[in-house]
């Protein structure tokens, strides 16, 4: 375990809480320490009151903020004196908790408390860092642990049997500390994390490293050198069984989902592990993860048995509780042929699935050695589960976007109206494929829910290829694009040149008509059905002298978009046209070009831009929105529809 601290970068950040800042961001970037909206800080300070007097300020991280990303208006600023007494009370409910803390506030605009302030404000020191490092659970969640755990620290670590965070975990650690007092520069929290403090942030981090360095040594010494070169090569991505997977998953979940297949070889070898069914099968390694991936993954694919054992648990430990059952969806599989999967609702929600699983694999390998992973019993995990102040980082995460949970696939997605199309998906919560001739198309956005694949859609195996990357991070496939284009040298029938037609129909005809074929089965198993919008013209129905390639091969395409939703109808699958015309920030149109055209006409490039009935101008971000209307619910009973959007032309009404 690296000690992070940097003095070049500590003196970008002034004062205590600047430096607090500093260390939250170290701890939170590192995913062995904390992960998915784990671990706190904070620190005291005195500060003058309304009055003038003097009044202790205890400043904790703000619930909702990440630490690797805070900033020193993420702190809650609170009266210490009025939360430290806080413990002395017997109980206190999660309501009446909550409310004292936003209480004690001392500014009206700060953040809601971390639910474990309490802990921060009963410890003297002026600096306090909790977090939830891999190493050090895995040596404190095995059989022996907590011996372990205080073999290896001594005497200045003092070690807490778990408690639920928040005030009964507070509760335990204020008796524990009434008894042994505070002489402590850590405290191990048993099957939940560290507490380590200090004089500055600094010191409480150079601690917390030191402790878990020395847990990561102690792993190490035990490692069982499980052999991972024996394991098979993980297959090819599977795309039909990895989307009937999605689809299943979705539908126990009523509503669609994300799903990431896993491709590393650490996530593999777990996957293929002989004892999986009983070290997967452990729980979490610390109470928090446990909202995030449920208390078990599921094994192999039966995601009804999985839903019904969900039930069970539910059902079983909430006992007269009024719980708000949670829908029964696994968010964490793993199967012998697919390895590893995360799934969620939103990219958020499988992110935050795949990010704390990935956590726990670390931390059950660390603790092969140990006597094994030892997590914590179904019933402390079902109370942290449903935890109204756990569930409530859950509904931060929020219902979403009309197409949150869904996935579209973009061809031509790089510049134009392909890009226009992902942009007005990814706007919508859409998960968006951008595919391209471009390499550029990679780069495109940097938004977190778009991946970018370069592809020739007149390559078969080029967009299997791209197929294969949608349904390794997404699962599946719910709605195309089809705007990938090619728009050949004008030139006259007589002037027939069989390379620039070839070029066109390979791209608009045959490229299409691929990408039909192969892409049907993935929009058959969509959630909401699946959905295609194809970018036709203005030429298929009006025709420009010189340009037969285009027109030709625009008409094909939309004569297979016809067909195709003639023969999808069956399995819900809807399939229209959009005809663009004048559309002029896309690739095709140079500032030569545009002045060219305009001079033929004898119109300014303004004016020639606006040659439609209506003298309007048409963007891609316009059709961008046009498509991602016709792909919503609007359009829901509409297939074979054709929408112009061209300002109105007299040859296309
Ligand atoms: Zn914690």
């Amino acid at each position: 375990m690296q000690n992070r601290w940097s003095e070049a970068e500590a003196a970008k950040h002034h004062g205590l809480i600047g430096e607090c800042v500093y260390v939250s961001r170290l701890l939170g970037s590192d995913r062995a320490l904390v992960s998915h909206g784990g671990g706190n800080t904070s620190v005291k300070l005195r500060e003058a009151d309304v009055h003038g007097d003097p009044r202790d300020v205890l400043y904790v991280k703000g619930s909702g903020w990440e630490l690797a990303a805070i900033e020193p208006e993420g702190f809650a600023p609170l009266d210490l004196a009025r939360v430290r007494r806080l413990a002395d009370l017997d109980a206190l409910s999660d309501t009446d908790m909550v409310d004292e803390l936003l209480q004690a506030r001392v500014r009206s605009d700060a953040p809601d408390p971390s639910v474990e302030s309490i802990i921060h404000a009963i410890l003297p020191a002026t600096a306090v860092v909790h977090a939830h490092p891999n190493a050090l659970l895995a040596v404190a969640n095995t059989p022996s642990g907590p011996q372990r755990v205080r073999d290896l620290y001594g005497p200045d670590v003092l070690v807490v049997p778990y408690a639920m965070p928040g005030f009964r975990a507070a509760k335990e650690l204020a008796t524990r500390l009434a008894e042994v007092g505070t002489d402590y520069t850590s405290i191990v929290l048993l099957s939940h994390g560290v507490v380590s403090v200090g004089e500055t942030p600094r010191e409480a981090y150079d601690r917390l490293i030191d402790l878990v360095d020395i847990a990561e040594r102690y792993v190490q010494r035990f490692s069982s050198e499980r052999s991972r070169g024996s394991v098979r090569p993980q297959p090819p991505v599977e795309r039909l069984p990895l989307a009937q997977l999605r689809f299943e998953v979705s539908r126990a979940a009523g509503r669609p989902c994300l799903m990431r297949q896993h491709r590393d070889q650490t996530s593999w070898a777990f996957s293929q592990r002989d004892d999986l069914a009983a070290v997967s099968r452990q729980g979490v390694a610390t109470p928090d993860h446990a909202l995030w991936t449920k208390p078990l993954p599921m094994l192999g694919r039966d995601v009804a048995t999985y839903a019904d054992g969900y039930r069970d648990y539910v059902s079983s430990h909430s006992a007269d509780r009024d719980v708000r059952q949670r829908d029964p969806a696994p968010r964490v599989i793993l199967d012998r042929d697919l390895g590893l999967l995360t799934a969620g609702p939103s990219l958020g929600a499988e992110s935050a699935s795949a990010d704390i699983y990935t956590q726990i694999i670390d931390t059950i390998e660390m603790a092969d050695g140990l006597g094994g992973f030892q997590g914590l019993p179904a019933s402390d995990i079902f109370d942290l589960e449903y935890w109204e102040l756990e569930q409530r980082k859950l509904d931060r995460v929020g219902v979403g976007d009309e197409f949150t949970g869904e996935v579209a696939l973009v061809s031509g997605a790089n510049s134009g109206i392909g890009r226009g199309c992902a942009l007005a998906l990814l706007d919508r919560g859409a998960a968006v494929v951008g595919v391209d001739v471009n390499p550029a198309v990679v780069g495109m956005t940097d938004h977190a829910a778009y991946i970018g694949v370069q592809c020739d859609v007149s390559s078969l195996g080029s967009l299997e290829g791209a197929l294969d990357a949608a349904v390794e991070r997404f699962g599946g496939v719910d709605m195309v694009v089809a705007a990938a284009g090619l728009f050949p040298e004008s030139g006259l029938i007589v002037q027939h040149d069989p390379s620039a037609w070839t070029r066109a129909m390979s791209v608009n005809v045959d490229g299409l008509i691929r990408l039909f074929s192969l892409v049907q089965p993935l929009l058959a198993l969509s959630p909401r059905k699946g959905r295609v919008v194809v970018i036709g013209s203005k030429n298929v129905r009006a025709p420009g002298p010189g340009a037969s390639a285009y027109s030709a091969s625009k008409a094909a395409a939309n004569q297979i978009a016809r067909v195709a939703a003639l023969e999808w109808a069956a399995d819900g699958i809807r399939v229209s046209s959009v005809h663009p015309d004048a559309v002029f920030d896309t690739a095709l149109w140079t500032e030569d070009l545009l002045l060219a055209r305009a001079a033929k006409y004898g119109l300014s490039v303004e004016d020639y831009k606006r040659r439609n009935l209506m003298g309007v101008e048409i963007t891609s971000a316009q059709v961008g929105e046009l498509v991602a209307v016709m792909l919503g619910r609007a359009f829901a009973a509409t297939t074979g529809a054709h929408v112009t959007i061209d300002g109105g032309n007299e040859r296309t009404i």
